[in-house]
């Protein structure tokens, strides 16, 4: 783990009247090793600091007393002090993978680090959370976060994440709204791969088991003529034309969505109520009557579902694309159409 370098002293600041220079090397404040700059800011907000400095090679303590809350005055040369967490994917879609060779380094670097999410708005997958992330963001209450969805079908997202936990990964986005985390969502729609019906079943998804984020904003495919992915291609006007069609009658139903679903609460109560409670409590919302299809369920998507699905389990009934009663749910069958149902 690397220790934070100071690049810059505020004049007049607390740090610059105990004789921090730019330079030095901060190795603890206080007997604690920051892992990061919000570790680091935690620790600074003390009133009574001892930092453990390395300058030029060696280490000396310094004292520094301020009011609580107060900046120390000290700007730091890196975000993360020890590894960033990387992509373990390896999207068809990546920019990174789009990028031009020869360029520095840093530009080559695929991050999926949550506290990179909190810091800049990176976009993480959660294919690499983890309990003790989710400890950490729900104790230190690192919030907003921004989560890419792509697709809500575990078999789909983890196609165009080309990994298998795309799959399941999802599971932390729910967890993270339950302890009331603000999330935004993003879905990069890519042509022929999960546009059309499969963006439909992406945005009933959301609607379904993600209906508290905060925002969900869906951006088409971007291609460089770097890319070396086949199946990566501009948007057809037709297709951009869809996608937009598709993306402005989800607005009706989203506002709608999260009205129905906002939760009530004691009197001065936050009002927040977990999805889980909602669950739990049986009322007879859209989220505890809503199941997918049965025609959902099985390993491999063979041929689409064409049955007029309106039992109350389908999602269909909730797609705004389907209000001629063709199944728009655009799950998949995998067996005989006695799975289907119905
Ligand atoms: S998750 Fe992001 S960084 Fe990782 S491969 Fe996919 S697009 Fe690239």
């Amino acid at each position: 783990m690397s220790a934070p370098v100071v690049v810059a002293v505020a004049p007049e600041s607390p740090a610059e009247r105990a004789g921090v220079v730019p330079g030095d090397r901060i190795l603890a404040i206080n007997d604690q090793i920051p892992r990061d700059v919000i570790q680091y800011q935690l620790l600074v907000d003390e009133p009574s600091l001892l930092l453990d400095v390395d300058r030029g090679g060696l280490r000396r303590e310094v004292g520094v007393e301020k009011p609580a809350g107060s900046p120390l005055g000290v700007e730091v040369d890196s975000p993360l002090f020890d590894r960033v967490q990387t992509c373990d994917n390896h999207c068809e879609f990546c920019f990174i993978y789009q990028l031009p060779p020869g360029m520095r380094r840093s530009l080559y670097l695929k991050d999926d680090d949550y506290r990179l999410s909190f810091l800049y708005g990176n976009f993480t997958t959660l294919t690499r959370f983890t309990e003790s992330d989710l400890e950490r963001v729900v104790t230190e209450r690192l919030s907003p976060l921004y989560v890419s969805i792509h697709a809500t079908d575990p078999g789909k997202r983890s196609e165009m994440l080309r990994n298998r936990r795309g799959g399941t990964s999802l599971r932390w986005l729910r967890v993270l709204l339950d302890h009331g985390i603000e999330v935004h969502g993003q879905v990069v729609v890519c042509p022929g791969v999960n546009d059309g019906l499969w963006l439909e079943d992406t945005l009933a998804g959301v609607a379904d088991r993600f209906s508290d984020l905060a925002s969900l904003c869906v951006v088409p495919l971007g291609v460089s003529r770097h890319t070396s992915e086949e199946r990566m291609r501009p948007h057809a006007t037709g297709e951009a034309a869809f996608v937009v069609d598709t993306v402005e009658a989800w607005q009706q139903v989203f506002p709608a969505r999260r009205r129905s679903s906002r939760p009530t609460g004691p009197p001065g109560s936050s009002g927040r109520s977990t999805g889980r409670r909602r669950r739990a409590s049986g009322r007879p919302g859209w989220t505890a009557r809503r199941r997918p299809c049965v025609s959902a369920r099985g390993p491999a998507p063979r041929w689409p579902c064409s049955r007029a699905n309106w039992a109350p389990r389908c999602w269909s009934r909730w797609s705004p694309r389907s209000p001629t009663g063709t199944c728009a749910c655009s799950r998949w069958r995998t067996g005989s159409s006695a799975e289907t149902s119905g």
